[in-house]
């Protein structure tokens, strides 16, 4: 079993986690409380905290994921490649970026970038976690669940080499296992 293979330590409980998920559904509720926005998912990472977030929002909104490749194994590789791109046409559109966590910040500029780039009408950004490294960025993360510190973390959509994203809350790997494939 996974808690048998892996040392983790709890960093945040599930039940904080449903907590802010649901302020800052409340929050984005309000915000675009006349308007449909449409909220875009980078994969793999967010697929959880997105589905949780939508869920609890109250107002109507559509979804679609991007996929972005910038990480192997714990460490960031400094680029940021394109795997798959948004079907929706998001020209004039209210979007919202649902992010897991902001590591360097490298991820998130360049899918910003590439969003305001197809003349969106406002673009939010939120994520779940953001770690205290990220690099200078010139616009806010709009809305983050929880500042953690510089550690690798897993669970709640957040992997190791694509497993543990199941995990109901965010763990600290304590102890790497040497045959986790
Ligand atoms: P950035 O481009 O901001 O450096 O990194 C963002 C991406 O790196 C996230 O979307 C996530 O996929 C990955 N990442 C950064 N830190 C962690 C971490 O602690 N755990 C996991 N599982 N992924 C991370």
């Amino acid at each position: 079993m996974i808690a048998e293979k892996y040392n983790l330590e709890t960093l945040i409980s599930a039940e904080e986690i449903k907590q802010r998920v649901k302020e800052i559904a409340a929050d984005l509720s309000r915000k675009f409380s006349d308007e449909v926005p449409i909220l875009i998912g980078i994969l793999n990472g967010s697929f959880i905290f997105l589905a949780d977030l939508m869920r609890t929002m109250t107002i109507e909104c559509e979804m679609d994921f991007i996929k972005l490749a910038s990480y192997a194994g714990q460490s960031s590789t400094g680029t940021v490649k394109l795997v798959k791109d948004i079907s929706a046409d998001i020209t004039g559109r209210h979007v919202v970026i649902v992010e897991d966590i902001v590591d360097s910040g490298l991820t998130i500029k360049f899918l910003r970038d590439r969003l305001t780039g197809a003349a969106p009408k406002s673009v939010t950004v939120v994520s779940l976690l953001m770690k205290p490294e990220v690099a200078d960025l010139d616009f806010e993360i709009d809305y983050v669940g929880f500042k953690i510190p510089p550690d690798f973390v897993v669970g709640y959509g957040l992997d190791y080499n694509q497993k543990m994203r199941q995990l109901p809350a965010i763990y600290r790997i304590t102890e790497l296992d040497s045959n986790n494939g």
